[in-house]
């Protein structure tokens, strides 16, 4: 991670990945309310945002970085709904209000997933599948979707690494 966020800051200036759950301190699997992490192999990642104007933010627009309903980026009408039944339990976010002042940032969100796609330590990356396919990574197998049982992962990102 620190060598993503190297090579991101080189790529746009001032660029830093906000990072949340990893592992608690007792290493032990799951870390709830997480289905795994707990084993240091795991990282919930922020997204990038961006003000209506293109401005971009520093942090997300919340302080946890997961936000509850939000700063999720929810799918466009038309992009893939995957989960049209909604989700298991406390997994089951709402969205966003439509009137939010923000928007993904999806140059650095996208700069950020190829970095991460590109090197071989990373086992995979946990996504929405609308944003998986807007960003360009559909199909790749490193992306995948968590399932509707799993929280929403479009207000951030699950890293796996290899050991
Ligand atoms: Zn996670």
């Amino acid at each position: 991670m620190i060598d993503t966020a190297r090579a991101l800051s080189e790529q746009h200036s001032g660029a830093v990945i906000h990072f949340m759950d990893a592992s608690g301190p007792d290493g032990v699997k799951p870390f709830q309310p997480h289905l795994s992490h707990g084993d240091g192999r795991q990282l919930d990642i922020a997204l990038f945002f961006e003000t209506l104007e293109g401005e971009q933010l520093v942090t997300p627009p919340d302080t946890s970085g997961y936000g509850g309903w939000w700063p999720s980026e929810p799918p466009r009408p038309g992009e893939r709904l995957a989960c049209p039944h909604g989700r298991s339990g406390p997994a089951d976010k709402p969205d966003p209000p439509v009137d939010r002042d923000w928007r993904l940032d999806e140059v650095r969100t996208r700069d950020l997933i190829q970095l991460l796609v590109d090197d071989p330590r990373v086992r995979r990356i946990l996504i929405e599948p609308h944003l998986e396919e807007r960003l360009g990574f559909w199909g790749h197998p490193k992306m995948r979707f968590a399932g509707c049982q799993a929280a929403r992962h479009d207000d951030h990102l699950h890293i796996d690494f290899y050991e």
